[in-house]
């Protein structure tokens, strides 16, 4: 860990927050000079693009990486991203308009989600993306779509495994599950295809969040198989393969990053059998939060400083309704902080250990909890790391009705 790292308490990777005057840096200019408001998003785009540049360079040439537009569908890095990644992955109608919007080519769309409606599946058909279907009801649905189009719209199966992978944040497979079809099930509703549908591949994705080298190996390792084999008994051309990722990235303190280089090789492997079996198999990654999530930080300014019963709490402009992950209300078991400074004032002589609260009337309102930060004032600005992902659009912004957050994005 760089000394700055140790500051927040986690190793942040390929990003430019930094420190020298005492303040925090992004790329060599002072944070707080950029906005015009606060609260505020700033993500980085210079920080993504050292992601992705990282990942092409351990990845083979083969592997597609797609960028999973529910982690941050802002639209100004939608626009950023469109050049940087090889496709969108999308899960609405109001996604798919704003990645169109943003610039990206329609046949790079592809759609995932349980409970797709007429509706959704028309404008995805309508507009050429790629849709995994997630059920037979929405076999048929789509089928009937088709066939009132007069279009044979790209599918991909999207497959439940019997296996999940393991240590990771949020599962969304291995049991009884909204998505997908059961693994078990698959052969039969391969052989029992519609006409209607242009069937390309498999679609694989387990879980979220996995901070685990071993078991993002293993699960990858199994899901190359499952694919391998569904491929085989297809007994059609299977042109494209989505195996994932589920890449985590470290929030709280003990967290380590995985061994990029270790799961790149394993996935290399995979790459390498799939197009050995299936000549010209488009091998795609579909991420989110590896992508965006360590590029972004979110600011409030501390409006109060209470002394009560002897803790000491910073009340702030920003809180839940901008940041519901940040307070522990989305899919965490403990409440754990996220990593955070002082903006203005990252070190100091004293210290003082605080509780960082928002506006709202509900003790569930908490940004960090029970944190040791250099002594802070009214005016000061909180900052929040590893912010980027699952931040505004996974909030409550209408609860309380308080102003939203402005949401900027560096572009160099
Ligand atoms: C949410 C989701 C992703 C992105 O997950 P991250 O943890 O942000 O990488 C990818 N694929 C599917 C199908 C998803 O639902």
């Amino acid at each position: 860990m760089t000394d700055w790292s140790r500051t927040v308490g986690v190793a942040l990777q390929d990003v430019r927050f930094n420190t020298t005057q005492n303040v925090l840096e992004v790329g060599g200019r002072v944070v707080l000079d950029l906005l015009k408001a606060s609260p505020a998003y700033v993500y980085d785009g210079p920080s993504v693009a050292m992601r992705l540049s990282r990942l092409r360079r351990l990845l083979d040439d083969r592997i597609r990486i797609r960028y999973a537009v529910k982690a941050n569908p802002f639209p100004n890095l939608l626009r950023y991203l469109v050049p940087l990644v090889d496709g969108f992955d999308v899960a609405s109608s109001a996604e798919i308009a704003a990645v169109l919007a943003a610039g990206a080519t329609p046949g790079s769309l592809s759609l995932a989600g349980p409970g797709k409606s007429a509706a959704l599946l028309e404008d995805a058909a309508t507009n050429q993306v790629v849709i995994s279907v997630e059920s037979e009801t929405e076999l048929h649905r789509l089928a009937a779509t088709a066939r009132q189009l007069g279009s044979r719209p790209p599918i991909l199966l999207r497959i439940n495994p019997t296996f999940t992978l393991r240590g990771s944040g949020m599962h969304m497979a291995g049991q009884g599950s909204p998505f997908g079809i059961d693994s078990e099930n698959a052969r039969a509703v391969l052989a029992d295809l519609p006409d209607e549908l242009d069937f390309r591949g498999f679609h694989v994705f387990c879980a979220s969040q996995c901070l685990s080298t071993e078991a993002l190996i293993e699960a990858h390792g199994k899901i190359g198989d499952l694919i391998s084999s569904l491929a085989a008994s297809a007994d059609r051309t299977v042109s494209t393969v989505c195996i994932g990722a589920g890449f985590g990235i470290p929030y709280f303190p003990g967290d380590e990053p995985f061994n990029l280089g270790a799961v790149a090789e394993c996935l290399n492997a995979v790459a390498l059998r799939l197009s050995r079996e299936h000549a010209d198999v488009n091998i795609q990654l579909e991420m989110g939060r590896f992508l965006v999530g360590e590029a972004g930080i979110y600011l409030c300014t501390v409006t109060d400083k209470k002394y009560s019963r002897g803790e000491v709490f910073l009340i702030t402009n920003g809180g839940m309704h901008h940041h519901l992950a940040a307070s522990g209300n989305l899919g965490q078991v403990l409440k754990r902080n996220y990593p955070v400074c002082i903006a203005n004032r990252l070190e100091a002589d004293e210290h003082e250990r605080v509780t960082v609260t928002g506006p709202l009337c509900t003790p569930l309102d908490v940004l960090a909890r029970g944190v040791l930060l250099p002594k802070a004032e009214v005016g000061d600005t909180v900052a929040i790391f590893q912010s980027g992902a699952y931040g505004l659009s996974a909030s409550p912004t209408g609860f309380l009705g308080h102003p939203l957050p402005a949401e900027i994005l560096l572009e160099s």
